[in-house]
């Protein structure tokens, strides 16, 4: 009993409560306990994820009193831009540094002829999975980022994106540092905020979170009944070439994954995409093409095949066109859907897989 009571006492007298960790029940109790109508739960909900306020003083509709008390027992942690660069082709690379200190990259991709704006978010100070060809993997993972921290990745790229091009962002992909799907949580709550219509009211179809494929987790965005788009990074279609490039796929190998994939569409219906990066030499041989097009007749999926991005101190090269091409032909001839991505930002690292807060 007395150590409780001295850790209680020992608490700095400043130790406040992060209030976006809070979800709106909680908020809810805390204005029932300082006595106060429950509407004003809802105000200051609306100020957090509809509005993105950063601070308490914005909440011009809460008395003085109340933004007070706030100010006295919560904090927001709003993420800020350290500097961004734009590239030659539009494509803006924004760094951000988080309250901590530690900082993250998102990618603003303009393509005004079709009318698209797609902001890339990360969702992890770096990366555990140690993918061989990609800079993100080269660093550690330092920490997961909060829900907020990914939503506010966001409104911040929403705001450059008005600015630089005179239109809101249109999609949100979730490949930026990080896997998504090994900050689970906070992954599918910057979701909820995101497209609730007491946040930013975007639409899911228009999310796609991208994984390097845990098979676990893939089931359970099923479960969780999630209306985004899913993206697996394949990269090679039989496990022996995947278990070199991708460690992941040790212990989850491509039956395990189709099988996830299988029960992600029965469940979900939602769209779900191959991400294939065109290495050459390693990926793009014929019966690679054979291979990969067997996993396409499983479920409905399209292939992007994307280009590499070199990073230096990483043995892998960038396939010619031609060698890009014909592998693109090889699976149009096998029926497989395909798409060839010419790779953006390349001129600033900002292109996928190039993320590593570089200076
Ligand atoms: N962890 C998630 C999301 C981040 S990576 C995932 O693996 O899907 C986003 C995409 O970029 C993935 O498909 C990844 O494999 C790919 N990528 C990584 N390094 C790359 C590089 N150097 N060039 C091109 N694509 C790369």
């Amino acid at each position: 009993m007395e150590i409780i009571d001295k850790q209680i006492i020992d608490l700095p007298a400043t130790a406040k409560v992060d209030i976006r960790k809070l979800d709106f029940s909680e908020i809810e109790e805390w204005i029932v306990n300082m006595k106060l109508p429950k509407f004003r739960a809802k105000q200051i909900y609306s100020w957090l994820w509809e509005k993105s306020a950063t601070n308490f003083d914005l909440m011009t509709n809460l008395s003085f009193e109340l933004r007070d008390e706030l100010q006295k027992h919560f904090e927001i942690l709003p993420i800020q831009v350290d500097k961004y660069q734009k590239s030659s082709d539009g494509t803006i690379k924004t760094r951000f540094i988080l309250h901590d200190g530690n900082k993250i990259e998102s990618v603003l991709i303009p393509v005004p002829d079709d009318n698209r704006y797609t902001v890339c978010v990360s969702t992890q100070v770096g990366c555990s999975l140690s993918c061989k060809f990609c800079a993100t993997g080269l660093m550690k993972r330092v920490r997961n980022l909060s829900a907020a921290e990914i939503v506010d990745q966001v409104v911040l790229v929403n705001k450059q994106c008005r600015e630089h091009f005179g239109h809101p962002l249109t999609n949100i992909v979730y490949m930026g540092m990080g896997e998504p799907l090994l900050n689970y949580q906070a992954t599918l709550k910057s979701i909820e905020h995101i497209t609730s219509p007491s946040g930013l009211g975007m639409s899911p179809k228009r999310i796609t979170i991208s994984t390097a494929g845990i098979s676990k987790m893939i089931k359970k965005l099923a479960d969780d009944g999630v209306k985004c788009n899913l993206a697996l990074s394949l990269h090679a279609a039989d496990d022996m070439k995947r278990n070199e490039i991708m460690p992941i796929n040790e212990n989850n190998n491509l039956e395990a994954l189709m099988e996830a994939l299988q029960y992600f569409y029965r469940h979900t219906k939602n769209r779900i995409s191959f991400e294939y990066v065109a290495l050459h030499g390693v990926n793009l041989s014929m019966s690679d093409a054979k291979n990969l097009a067997k996993h396409c007749r499983k479920f409905p999926v399209k292939v992007n095949i994307i280009e590499y991005n070199t990073v230096e101190g990483l043995p892998f090269g960038r396939a010619a066109m031609e060698e890009t091409d014909a592998f693109g032909l090889a699976l149009r001839n096998l029926d497989v859907t395909v798409t060839i991505r010419r790779s953006r930002g390349k001129d600033i690292d900002a292109a996928c897989g190039q993320l590593a807060n570089k200076e």
